[in-house]
């Protein structure tokens, strides 16, 4: 069996006043993440990135190159939810770079951001990520040299970053676990002063991985420290050469040392000229369960709104007019969002039942909360009327105690009786 064997060393630099990358030594898990953004943003991207990160890895059942990135994808939401609550986190966004031993075994590699990924194999460095900086992008589309792109201007210009978006492409990259391979991860702070040629050699003159780790730190603050540095030097060894894994990668596969044919570049490795962002076929898309549970709340919520919507413009009754008829009808006067009020009932009654005054109220609707109520309200309507007339009709000649609301109404006009 294989299992790794890592160190790791960080440090704030001769610049900056904080350290803003973070790091997780978490077997079989290590990662680094270098956050950006104004104030303690920064610091609290990364941090968040990589608490989700190992616990997004560790929670759910066994380590695969899946879960890395589902586990980067959790890290990414966790990120950008914290940026959304917070305004003073607004904008808020990290980089990320992990590697896991999975089953297979395999490693498997995540990237986000330009934070790297070395590899040191048959006493050869070579990069595995990209970054996903402008510049980087300019060179691999052959428009600047790699020599240009070393002190061009906009080579911090980073053209993907986890924590600033819901969703992120990620970058997925899986390699044998041959042992004897040697693998950094590091913030952009070390090959900013450091060349690759000598974390090359630095990484050759120490075995034990926690003083590699310190002394490519320790080389990038003497060349400057511009940055923050962090690295971490991971071996891949003799499962006897190291504390037990807490990998269950027991796979029928033969074990540790058969190495694959060297070094092939995996079905991850990305096309050479490199398109806009996001673009590439090795990117794993995030279309998993979780859409299928967002399609599904949504599906829930609309049906849920369209049921109050119904039962808002059913649960009513009104009176209202049809050609001059008093009608009950049940729904909302005009109707609610598309759902036209029904007739329901004739009351035998017409404008001409009731006091002129209550004329208007009809022909605007008049809600009432069932069926029974508005029928009551139509008879108060008929008996005031009545007792209007009844008061106007007396044999005696003077109507000077009528209600002043009847006198809008002829005094002379017969009591409408119904048939
Ligand atoms: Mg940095």
């Amino acid at each position: 069996m294989v299992a790794l064997r890592a160190g790791s060393a960080t440090d704030v630099g001769r610049v900056r006043n904080n350290n803003q990358d973070s790091f997780l030594e978490a077997d079989p898990l290590y990662a680094v993440a270098d956050g950006m953004g104004g104030a303690a943003a920064g610091e609290v991207a990364s941090a968040l990135a990589i608490e989700a990160l190992g616990n997004g890895f560790a929670n759910s059942g066994p380590p695969t190159a899946d879960r890395l990135v589902e586990a980067a994808q959790t890290a990414n939401r966790a990120v950008f939810d914290e940026s959304i609550a917070k305004p003073e986190m607004r904008g808020m966004g990290t980089t990320l770079v992990a590697i896991a031993l999975v089953e297979g075994p395999d490693l498997a590699i995540v990237n986000i951001g330009d934070s790297r990924l070395y590899v040191l194999r048959d006493d050869e460095l070579r990069q595995i990520t990209l970054d996903h900086n402008l510049v980087a992008e300019m060179v691999a589309e052959g428009r600047i040299t790699p020599e240009e792109a070393e002190f061009h201007p906009r080579r911090n210009i980073m053209t993907r970053a986890l924590g600033v978006e819901p969703e992120v492409p990620v970058d997925l990259f899986t390699e044998p676990p041959n042992v004897g391979d040697r693998y950094v991860l590091c913030s952009d702070g070390l090959p900013r002063e450091v060349s690759d040629e000598l974390i090359g050699s630095i990484l050759r003159r120490f075995s034990d991985p926690r003083e590699a780790a310190a002394e490519l730190v320790a080389e990038a603050v003497r060349r400057g420290g511009n940055d923050n540095i962090t690295a971490i030097v991971v071996d891949v060894v003799d499962d006897d050469d190291a504390l037990p894994a807490a990998t269950d990668a027991t796979s029928a596969l033969p074990a540790v040392g058969e190495p694959l044919p060297p070094a092939p570049e995996t079905t991850e490795e990305p096309p050479k000229a490199k398109k806009p962002r996001g673009e590439r076929p090795k990117t794993r898309s995030p279309l998993t369960i979780r859409v299928v549970v967002f399609v599904l709340v949504l599906l829930i919520i609309v049906v849920a709104a369209v049921g109050a919507i119904i039962w808002y413009a059913r649960s009513t009754y009104y009176v209202g007019l049809r050609g001059r008829e008093i009608v009950i009808f049940q729904g909302r006067p005009g109707g609610v969002l598309g759902l036209d009020p029904t007739f329901k009932k004739d009351t035998g009654y017409s404008t001409a039942d009731v006091l002129p005054a209550a004329v208007p109220a009809l022909t605007a609707g008049q809600e009432e909360s069932s069926e029974a109520s508005a029928t009551a309200y139509v008879q108060s309507l008929v008996d005031s009327y009545r007792q209007a007339q009844a008061l106007a009709a007396p044999p005696t000649t003077t109507t000077t105690t009528l209600p002043t609301s009847t006198t809008t109404r002829p005094a002379a006009a017969p009591p409408t009786t119904k048939p």
